[in-house]
């Protein structure tokens, strides 16, 4: 098994190297101004889907939005074991999808 996958980051406390991207969004999350759609980019192994993965929590999490998912509610515990995909392309998009129609499932 890969590393990235084994230790992946939980939280946006624990994702190394990339204190822009979470600043930016635990203030979108905490001001309540979360974009409809977020795309991450960059090189393999700069936590585009450790981001995505931690943002779907912080956003699906039953104390949430939140930019300090639980990690042990029912929604948090479905995207910590969510299945891999033979793509971390369809991961991500699957990711954002299901945030998507959940945001707009509680307007
Ligand atoms: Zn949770």
């Amino acid at each position: 098994m890969s590393l990235y996958r084994t230790w992946r980051p939980r939280t946006f406390a624990d994702l190394v190297g990339q204190d822009a991207v979470v600043r930016t969004l635990s203030s979108a999350i905490e001001g309540g101004k979360l974009a409809h759609a977020y795309l991450f980019s960059g090189p393999r192994g700069s936590g585009k889907t450790s981001a995505a993965k931690i943002l779907a929590r912080c956003i699906n999490c039953v104390a949430g939005p939140t930019p300090l998912p639980d990690n042990t509610c029912e929604n948090c515990r479905a995207i910590l074991a969510a299945p891999r995909l033979t793509s971390s392309k369809s991961m991500q998009r699957a990711t954002v999808e299901s945030t998507r129609f959940e945001r707009s499932a509680r307007r």
